[in-house]
């Protein structure tokens, strides 16, 4: 119990902190939860009613699970959980499972494909249900992996956004566990004996690269345990300057009304010290067209 309670405390802090920063959840929203089945997102669904019960912000929540045909799929023990926990909630179903078989040729990882589909779908129900938000469960984990792999395989520097405005507008998707530890979440999910359904029913591969990256990370992690917590920082730590990204330097010279390079570290420039580097924060409400819309 004592484990549970800390676990809890610790969750509760990560994701009211989340929510604070990003400004992911206001009075009166209505917040779709979308349930899987997995860890992840039964402990948000866990961490969101805790949180629902204790604030002053009244807001309404509906567990969403979308049921893809998988083989052996046990929506009703699913149903069973999410009816114990006394949430509003809605069993869809659509065999998405068929048509990611027909489209993706044998051998290829069908996640990106399975997971449009479900998004889309996704989507749609939370207009429907009059939702004005959509949380997912994404943790810190999920963040870093996601900034490795776009840094090392697509050359660009990203990652999971927190909050994040769907293109046409209808939808604003949160992630109020992205300063959560995944080994907190799974822990967690262990002590509360949740009725975890894997995520390979497909029977898809899971993506080799991204099992590198967590390999990768897990490899680091035991020389040095602070290694994701650090690069979790760092997403929040931006130094424009000592990057390469002409147009936000561009944009952050405009805002600055000045040579974006002028007040930086010659120190640091000059390969000084890193932890001696001052960081400047790149405030993103003060750079035109870099807010967290798609
Ligand atoms: S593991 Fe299977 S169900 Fe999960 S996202 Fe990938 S294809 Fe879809």
């Amino acid at each position: 119990m004592a484990e549970r309670d800390r676990l809890e405390r610790k969750l509760l802090r990560a994701a009211a902190r989340a929510i604070q920063d990003f400004d992911l959840i206001g009075a009166g929203d209505r917040i779709l939860v979308a349930v899987s089945g997995g860890k992840d997102s039964l402990t948000l669904l866990r961490v969101l009613q805790l949180l629902q019960a204790r604030s002053p912000v009244k807001f309404g929540l509906v567990a969403v699970n979308l049921d893809q045909g998988q083989p052996g799929f046990p929506a009703a023990l699913l149903r069973r959980h999410l009816e114990s926990t006394g949430v509003e909630h809605v069993m869809l179903r659509q065999d998405t499972y068929s048509i990611v078989r027909r489209l993706v040729p044998p051998g290829k990882t069908a996640c990106p494909v399975c997971s449009r589909l479900r998004r889309g779908i996704l989507y749609n129900a939370a207009v429907e249900l009059g939702c004005t938000r959509i949380a997912l469960g994404h943790h810190r984990d999920d963040l870093v992996e996601t900034l490795l792999l776009s840094a090392l395989y697509s050359g660009a520097l990203k990652s999971m956004p927190p909050k994040l405005h769907s293109a046409d507008g209808r939808n604003v998707v949160i992630r109020p566990l992205c300063y959560a530890a995944e080994e907190d979440i799974a822990a967690y999910a262990r002590e509360l004996a949740f009725p975890v359904i894997p995520c390979d029913l497909c029977g898809s591969q899971p993506q080799l690269r991204r099992r590198r990256v967590k390999e990768l990370l897990a490899e680091l992690a035991a020389e040095h345990p602070a290694v994701k917590g650090n690069l979790l920082h760092a997403l929040g730590k931006v130094v424009p300057t000592h990057l390469l990204d002409r147009d936000l330097l561009a944009r952050l010279g405009e805002a600055r009304g000045a040579d974006p390079w002028i007040e930086e570290d010659e120190g640091a420039a000059a390969g000084g010290c890193a932890e001696d580097a001052p960081v400047v924060p790149l405030n993103l409400a003060a750079v035109p067209g870099a807010g967290d819309s798609e």
